[in-house]
């Protein structure tokens, strides 16, 4: 249904800027270059792979609208898997648009949100986990997160599943060879040895699954709270944190108002900042909408970093904090130790149910490694990234999609190994076993549903 029309959209996005690329894909995009595009040497047909340097046209007014570039990608070697145009022209507002307008009145159609992956994961060139750690790539907050999603796409989830899903088949086929013969029972050897072969698959699946812990930290990043009462240190401390790594600020839409957040990078850990202008504003915010609605803020954050003023005395405020964060995963910062101390680490941590108060200074950056090591304790727990013993070491699963999948997989194949251990029918230790291999199926697309896939794509811009 997807390769009867052709479709169009700017791939860049909306602005100005050096240069714009109008994209086109299907069964028209060749003849619609060719009455858009007039290349400076003229030629039978296009190279494909080639740029080719021309004129885009009004094909109505007969007149240049740009000089520019067009690339032809054809069938199937392309993005898409179909015939792909890519026109390159001066990155105007107007012109670009122009340029589509042009592209969308000789027979294309516009794109839908992810369409252009859509249609490569339709035709084969990528799965359903590739083309999601596309939009992953896109939208990475981290230097890890970069990684994670490249890894992804460049099928490392995807070779993990199929092995799984070979050893799935090979058991299920093993099991299905015996109902063919009701009388046969399969031999007690054989049993054993296909019990334990259930279970390290199970193990296995177990293994990959538990990685979604650290693939959610580098995916998605950890919401962060910066606590204190004022004049602590909080925006100094957010001002030494975006120094030393890269920062991304990002207005977040969905609210009255946009709320900023900031992306900074502790240990490699994203963190989110959330309204980074508000931070000053903690306290005071508190004593303006009490307690309640401070700790319902509080609650969105998966780890608070609470500041405590080491050259002035605790104080009423300081209690509010220490009621404020009480339930957190908290790292506990005593700040301004470059000056008179009157504020000692046994002090909090006496009042603290917390990893040990770290020695702190935004002036110095005294205290900076204590603070990455215990972000990327809570972060990411004790489990060390690669444990080595699982096959598919390296091998990050990111998506709470692929996160279920795996889970579910991994009951319904110890509900089977449960059954065959208890003399249940074979032909029922067959239904889960083929119930499993579906949910495995779930994560790389063998097995979708329209449903599932109006949700994955319709994330993606357009134009992607
Ligand atoms: P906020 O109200 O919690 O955001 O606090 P600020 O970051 O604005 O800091 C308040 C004041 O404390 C500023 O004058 C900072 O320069 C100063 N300050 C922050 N951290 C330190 C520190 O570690 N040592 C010293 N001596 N001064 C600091």
């Amino acid at each position: 249904m997807y390769t009867h029309d052709t479709i169009a959209a700017l791939a860049t996005p909306t602005g100005s800027g050096g240069v714009a690329i109008v994209r086109i894909s299907g069964p028209q995009a060749e003849a619609i270059a060719r009455k858009v595009f007039r290349p400076s040497a003229p030629r039978e047909t296009f190279v494909s792979h080639l740029l080719h340097l021309g004129h885009i046209l009004d094909p109505v007014l007969n007149a240049p609208l740009d000089q520019g570039l067009l690339v032809i990608m054809y069938t199937p070697r392309s993005y898409t898997g179909e015939t792909v145009v890519e026109i390159h022209c001066h990155g105007g507002v107007l012109l670009s648009r122009r340029v589509l307008e042009v592209v969308l009145s000789q027979g294309a159609r516009l794109a839908l949100p992810g369409e252009f992956t859509q249609r490569a994961f339709f035709n084969n060139r990528l799965d359903l986990s590739q083309a999601e750690a596309v939009l992953d790539l896109i939208q990475a907050k981290s230097d890890r997160g970069l990684q994670v999603a490249w890894q992804q796409l460049s099928g490392r989830l995807s070779e993990a599943c199929s092995t799984l899903r070979e050893r799935l088949i090979s058991i299920t086929a093993y099991v299905e060879a015996f109902l063919d013969f009701p009388e046969d029972d399969i031999p007690e050897k054989a049993q054993g040895e296909l019990l334990e072969e259930m279970h390290v698959l199970a193990d296995d699946m177990s293994s990959l699954q538990a990685t979604f812990r650290q693939g959610k930290v580098f995916r998605e990043g950890v919401r962060t709270a910066i606590v204190g009462k004022p004049n602590v240190g909080k925006s100094s401390l957010l001002n030494l944190l975006s120094g030393t790594e890269r920062a991304i600020v990002t207005a977040v839409p969905g609210t009255t108002r946009d709320v900023l957040e900031e992306t900074i990078t502790v240990n490699g850990i994203p963190l989110l900042i959330w309204d980074t202008a508000g931070i000053r504003h903690t306290i005071d915010e508190v004593e303006r909408i009490g307690v309640e609605r401070a700790l319902e803020g509080l609650n969105a954050a998966e780890i608070v970093i609470a500041m405590f003023d080491a050259s002035r005395p605790l104080d009423q405020e300081d209690e509010l904090i220490f009621l404020l964060i009480k339930e957190k995963p908290t790292v506990a910062l005593l700040n301004k130790t470059d000056l008179p101390v009157v504020v000692h680490p046994q002090d909090l941590a006496q009042r603290l149910a917390h990893n040990s108060p770290i020695s702190f200074s935004t002036k110095s950056a005294t205290g900076m490694s204590e603070l990455g090591q215990q972000i990327e304790q809570l972060a990411l727990g004790n489990e060390s990234p690669q444990d080595g013993k699982s096959p598919f070491s390296g091998t990050i699963v990111t998506q709470t999609r692929h996160r279920d999948a795996l889970l579910k997989a991994g009951q319904g194949l110890r509900q089977a190994q449960a059954n065959l251990q208890n003399g249940v029918p074979l032909d029922l230790v067959a239904v889960d076993l083929h119930a499993a291999l579906d949910h495995i199926g779930e994560i790389t697309g063998h097995v979708s549903s329209e449903d599932i896939l109006d949700r994955i794509f319709r994330d993606f811009c357009i134009g992607k």
